[in-house]
């Protein structure tokens, strides 16, 4: 397993130097604290306990997992103690509302040490990942006296918080759930159905956990328009806000998958289990969106993790292996073999997780400031825009990122050739733990619905244009660069086609709606590329700006550059792939009869 190392200096190139957070954080009302210095001891805080805490277990969560018995669910070896320590470090709180105990901090440093904290272990980072999610919703939807009750517990983590919404007949599809919530005398209401697949449902790291739960009152609509949205908590507040007395719910086992193994993914039995109602009935799926927004942009951060962490382990070993000779003639003639670092497909291996880690970072980072303004931004006008940018990035940086994650934990397996598949190099694992990332908060295929569909025609283009508008004025200010002339010629030509794309899609769909779901995740892919190009276009700017000042590190600078020349010349063209078949038609999917797919 790569013992993981926060790339502080990345870091701060994409918060300072491209996304000029200075400035950004002085914008925000009541951001007061985020002052260079605090921010930067809060990244070092925090890159010191990924290191030194969460990273060393990350395979013992692997390889331990969690284990059920009727008395609860078992973590692995040293994650109730780190997650103790997590909650003493005050972690919990940084970004949560000051009124309910929280430091008030903005949220898009919250998502840097996410990064830190997810890339480390993925697996024990979803406890207090979830927990963040429940604390948006109650804050966002809950009253005062739910605010009082759960939002302090959860915002201090002695309480972590899930989101229950998936059932055995369905997830994507959530207007079939079938989980009850019957009013009772005393206001509150009682929850009967199950659960599947609840990340974090039962464990033994904190007191309490409070669940997010999707049912249905009794004659609500059906479909999506009757669900409502409730807290479930294991166990019931006393008075004095303590946990108290057992509620009905409980974990009836835990799955056996894939990856993540020291996450908990529970099947959860509600049998009458006491809840209180979140937000307007039959409006949960509504205030349900806060969370799963939150848990997106979470799950965005799963694909940079896994690119990250494929990266440092790949990088390390490229330059210790020895295999053959350079075609160019040896580069290390005193040893019996070139190290693998210097064959041109093991760069390609090496700069393609590279680009996806920095290139992901600065897109989730951009999508981290919109979060901030639209919590915090000083008129009305720029939070509106943040918002209608951040609902456009959020989708793309789900799938997007999570797809090329994977591609890149993938990678990260293949540079070490065998030993890749062998466990104690931590590789297959990444692997496995990534491969989720696609899957749940909506798959790709449900992501590249929401942009295709809801987001970009619905809005007949508004929404692409709020972004393609910002790339356009960044490609005129930069035309006569001649410098960045071969990252600003092909950036203005895929901001043009993407339009033309955009709108030949749409008559399409106004014909057939069917074309919708055949170039929905072609559009998103190719999206994917097309934000990707115009973050490392701003890279390579901010990276000759800086070498033509004069700097004394001109190989870090240079190396942006590179990367940028590297993620021009062979990635982008993936888009010409997704450009012919978002708009091969939906024939070629749909003509063949259920029948004909016989085995
Ligand atoms: C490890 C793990 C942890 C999880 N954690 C949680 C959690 O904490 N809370 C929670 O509530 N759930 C959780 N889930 C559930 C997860 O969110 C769902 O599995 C996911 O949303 C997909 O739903 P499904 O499994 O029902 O697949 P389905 O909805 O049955 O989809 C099957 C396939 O059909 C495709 N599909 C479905 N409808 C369409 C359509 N209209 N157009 C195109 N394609 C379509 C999907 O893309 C997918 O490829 C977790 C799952 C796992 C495996």
């Amino acid at each position: 397993m790569p013992e993981y190392k926060a790339p502080l200096r990345d870091i701060k190139f994409v918060m300072n130097e491209l996304l000029n957070s200075e400035q950004h954080y002085a914008n925000l009302e009541g951001a007061e604290d985020a002052t260079p210095d605090m921010v930067d001891a809060i990244i070092q805080e925090g890159a010191k306990f990924c290191e030194q805490v969460l990273s060393p277990l990350n395979q013992v969560g692997d390889q331990e997992g969690c284990t059920w018995s009727e008395d609860g669910v078992k973590t692995p070896t040293g994650f109730k103690e780190a997650y103790q320590q997590y909650v003493e470090g005050g972690w919990p709180s940084m970004t949560a509302d000051p009124n309910y105990g929280g430091q008030g901090l903005p949220h898009s440093i919250g998502l840097v040490i996410s990064e830190m904290v997810g890339t480390s272990n993925w697996s024990w980072g979803m406890y207090p990942g979830l927990s963040h999610g429940a604390t948006n919703t109650i804050e966002a939807h809950g009253t005062e006296e739910q605010k009082q009750t759960y939002l302090t517990k959860l915002i201090s983590g002695e309480w972590t918080g899930t989101m229950c919404l998936t059932e055995p007949h369905c997830g994507s599809d959530l207007g079939t759930l079938r989980t009850k919530a019957e009013p009772n005398a005393d206001g509150s209401y009682s929850i009967t159905g199950t659960k599947i697949f609840i990340s974090a449902g039962e464990h033994d790291m904190a007191e309490n956990i409070v669940h997010i739960v999707l049912a249905r009152l009794p004659g609500a609509p059906e479909g999506t328009k009757g669900i409502s949205l409730f807290i479930v908590p294991k166990q019931l507040p006393n008075e004095d806000g303590s946990a108290g007395e057992r509620n009905a719910v409980s974990c009836g086992s835990l799955e056996h998958k894939m990856g993540i193994h020291g996450n908990a993914t529970c099947v959860m039995n509600f049998d009458g289990a006491k809840g209180w109602l979140i937000g307007p009935e039959n409006k949960g799926l509504n205030c349900m969106f806060t969370f799963m927004n939150t848990a997106r942009i979470g799950t965005a951060i799963q694909g940079l993790g896994s690119a990250e962490l494929g990266f440092q382990g790949s990088l390390a070993y490229a330059k210790e292996r020895l295999a053959m000779r350079s075609l160019s003639g040896p580069k290390n003639p005193d040893g019996i073999a070139d190290p693998i670092i210097v064959h041109p497909d093991v760069r390609r291996m090496l700069l393609t997780q590279k680009v996806v880690a920095e290139g992901a970072r600065a897109l989730i980072y951009l999508a981290g400031q919109q979060v901030d303004v639209v919590h915090s931004g000083k008129t009305e006008e720029e939070r509106k825009h943040a918002d209608a940018l951040l609902g456009f990035l959020t989708p793309i940086a789900k799938a997007f990122l999570t797809e090329i994650g994977y591609e890149s934990a993938n990678l990260g397996m293949q540079v070490f050739g065998g030993h890749g598949y062998i466990a104690e190099w931590g590789m297959e694992q990444n692997v496995r733990d990534s491969r989720i990332g696609m899957i749940y908060e909506g798959t790709t295929g449900i992501q590249a619905l929401d942009l295709l569909g809801r987001k970009v025609l619905m809005t007949q283009g508004e929404a692409l244009k709020v972004f393609t508008k910002q790339v356009h004025v960044f490609c005129k200010e930069n035309a006569d660069n001649e410098q960045l002339k071969e990252f600003i010629e092909p950036l203005a030509a895929i901001n043009k086609e993407w339009g033309d794309l955009t709108m030949k899609v749409g008559m399409t769909a106004m014909k057939n709606r069917e074309e919708v779901g055949a170039a929905a995740v072609d559009y998103l892919m190719y999206s994917g590329y097309a934000v990707f190009a115009y973050l490392w276009a701003r890279m390579a700017k901010v990276a000759l700006d800086k070498m033509a000042e004069g700097t004394s590190e001109e190989m870090f600078y240079n190396a942006k550059v590179q990367s940028a020349r590297f993620y021009f010349k062979r990635l982008l063209p993936r888009t010409r792939t997704h450009a012919e078949t978002m708009l091969a038609g939906a024939d070629s999917l749909l003509d063949m009869p259920e029948e004909a797919f016989a085995i």
